[in-house]
């Protein structure tokens, strides 16, 4: 039985954040997540929606759940629409909360597409199910001062396990807030760097909006950046660029 799953929208526009930052991509957003981010950016991704859209021209709309082969449909789509084969950037929502449908879905691409898997990095064992069809992973590492609630620390030591075991191309990314401490983030930094101690590190000024009505200040970013850097990490400040064009 073909296994189905939930999306919210598909669409293409530019990649916003760590390595792959101005990259023209193709973007699957899964629908539903389990965390809680105080700066969450995506509510529209955190329950799975009963319908989705193809942000096309004309825009394509569908019930969920929708099959693996609608969703490499509306990929096509968007080839055909932009005349070219753009990178594919599964992000969410959570795409590992869905790790059926994910291993349903990307073996599609596997050896004709790029795939970017965006995750917030908690589920270890739903990536060591797809790893095999993942070009790469853009990790977001949970500082428990940005989250509504709970700690994650140590299932992001895991999934980084994965990640090593697996010989993944991977960044981590923080965002920051101005409630992040330098105790906080340097117990973060002990824990990515005893496993990767050459992975990209961005550190992410928290877009302000409702929920974060301020961001942390340039120094503040510096202050953080030179803490990193202190520790020997391959660090970099990268606001979310996508935000500063005003684009999706
Ligand atoms: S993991 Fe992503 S989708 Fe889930 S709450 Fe955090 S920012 Fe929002």
């Amino acid at each position: 039985m073909p296994v189905s799953g939930s999306i919210v929208e598909v669409f293409a526009s530019l990649q916003g954040e760590g390595l792959y930052c101005g990259e023209p991509q193709i973007f699957v957003r899964l629908g539903g997540c389990p965390l809680r981010c105080l700066y969450c950016d995506t509510p529209q991704g955190l329950e799975a929606p009963a319908e989705w859209i193809a942000h096309l021209e004309p825009a394509r709309r569908g019930a969920n759940p929708v099959l693996a082969d609608g969703v490499a449909d509306l990929v096509r789509a968007f080839d055909v629409a932009w005349g070219a084969a753009r990178t594919i950037s599964v992000t969410g929502g959570e795409p590992l909360a869905q790790p059926d449908f994910l291993a349903e879905l990307l073996p599609r691409w596997r050896g004709e597409r790029r795939v970017h898997l965006e995750t917030a990095g908690v589920h270890p064992a739903a990536l060591e199910r797809v790893a095999a069809y993942v070009d790469h992973v853009s990790m977001d590492w949970k500082l428990a001062s940005t989250m509504e609630r709970g700690r994650y620390d140590e299932r992001h030591a895991a999934f980084l396990d994965v990640i090593v075991a697996r010989g993944l191309d991977a960044c981590v990314k923080f965002v920051i807030t101005p409630a992040v401490g330098d105790a906080e983030l340097a117990g973060a930094l002990e824990l990515v760097l005893a496993r990767a101690s050459r992975v990209p590190i961005f550190l992410q000024p928290a877009t302000p909006d409702r929920a974060v009505p301020q961001g942390p200040s340039a120094e503040r970013m510096d202050q953080l950046a030179r803490l990193a850097c202190a520790r020997g990490a391959a660090v970099r400040v990268l606001p979310q660029v996508h935000k500063l064009l005003g684009i999706r």
